[in-house]
């Protein structure tokens, strides 16, 4: 912090001082942060991963995820979860987990707001039609796609295309990206997120799948996991009505996992062994469920795709997207005109196809709809 702004601000706590009376040793400090491309003065009271947060927040791929589908569509009503409320309850239970073993909560809430903002329209079914036009291009991913639009895409700032974020934020999506690589030492504030997500979307896709009607309790009943929360929620209420009991099987579904992951892994941290989050980082060890929920977990997402994300609606609306997002591929390709300049630009670097399927990656469910019927149906 330069000399000046710590004069205008007496007082006030500084991040370096809040990490290192909240931080582990395990835990990424911001301080340690290896910084951003473009090089940028510090902010006077907030740190680097709390502005990449905020940068993330205001950005516009992020709004849209609004008007984005997880599993569930629009047409299906309003009431399940989008993209977006998706997102707000990973970083919600990551925070919950980061701060309990006094890991970095501002980089592990950038992250989480981060991780899904290169989502297509409809979800993987988008992103499978889109991988497959773009196949001889290398292909689409939303992880990388999260990159690109950090990177290049998203255009806020004087000096420098994208958001600049930190290197910490930029590589916790790289591992994301590229899940296979075993070179990949993921800090523990990014291993969390990935953990999060997945308790997080094991835990509404089956609320959801109930409150859509296309899974009923009983049926999810034959799953262990979900007996064994059912048994929990029954030694503690009788009589909850099938709306509350809904409810509070989701709870538990979240609260069991969540405790879980932080009995699983606080016993390890809190041996003391690690004593810097790059040794952290190079441990044999990864931030996750124990062998027995990892184990049920799996038996649960089994259940949900051949139940749930292979039920014969989902799958209507899957095919529909899909052959939807393809003659749109091929439209804009014959009619590059239709795309925003900016796209058709870019198409100048990138390739007409990739900046093509970039276009398409960036509208929601609704006005991808919208644009299909105006110009393409
Ligand atoms: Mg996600």
């Amino acid at each position: 912090m330069s000399s000046d702004k710590a004069i205008l601000l007496p007082g006030l706590q500084t991040y370096q001082e809040r990490d290192s009376a909240l931080l582990a040793p395990y835990a990424m400090r911001s301080v340690d942060s290896s910084g951003r491309k473009h090089a940028e003065p510090e902010h006077p009271y907030r740190g680097p991963f709390q502005r990449d947060r905020d940068r993330i927040l205001h950005c516009s791929a992020y709004r849209r995820l609004s008007g984005k589908m997880q599993v569930f569509t629009g047409e299906m009503g309003d009431y399940h979860r989008t993209r977006l409320t998706h997102t707000q309850e990973v970083a919600s239970i990551a925070r919950t987990i980061g701060r309990a073993l006094q890991l970095n909560e501002d980089l592990i809430e950038a992250l989480a707001l981060f991780h899904d903002i290169g989502h297509p329209p409809f979800g993987h079914a988008g992103e499978d039609a889109l991988h497959e036009c773009l196949k001889d291009e290398g292909g689409f991913s939303h992880n990388e796609h999260a990159l690109t639009i950090a990177q290049e895409i998203d255009v806020r700032y004087h000096g420098f295309p994208g958001l600049n974020l930190t290197r910490e934020v930029l590589d916790g999506q790289g591992v994301r990206a590229d899940k296979q690589n075993p070179d990949l030492k993921p800090l523990l504030e990014v291993q969390l997120v990935d953990a999060a997500d997945s308790i997080t979307y094991d835990a509404h896709d089956t609320d959801d799948a109930v409150k859509l009607g296309l899974l009923s309790l009983d049926e999810l009943a034959e799953i262990p996991l979900i007996r064994e929360m059912l048994r929990r929620v029954s030694d503690r209420f009788t009589g909850l009505s099938p709306l509350v009991l809904r409810q509070t099987l989701v709870h538990e579904l979240i609260d069991y996992q969540v405790s879980d992951v932080l009995q699983h892994c606080g016993q390890y941290l809190a041996t003391g062994d690690l004593s810097s989050a790059q040794q952290a980082r190079l441990a044999p060890f990864l931030i996750g469920p124990s062998d027995q929920v990892a184990m049920q977990k799996t038996e649960l997402e089994s259940f949900l795709y051949d139940h749930v994300y292979r039920h014969p609606d989902i799958i209507k609306v899957r095919d529909e997207a899909q052959s939807r997002l393809r003659k749109m591929f091929a439209g804009y390709i014959d009619a590059p005109e239709l795309m925003p300049k900016a796209y058709r630009t870019r198409g100048e670097s990138v390739g007409l196809r990739r900046s093509v399927g970039e276009y398409i990656a960036g509208m929601t469910d609704h006005y991808c709809n919208e644009q299909y019927e105006l110009h393409f149906d």
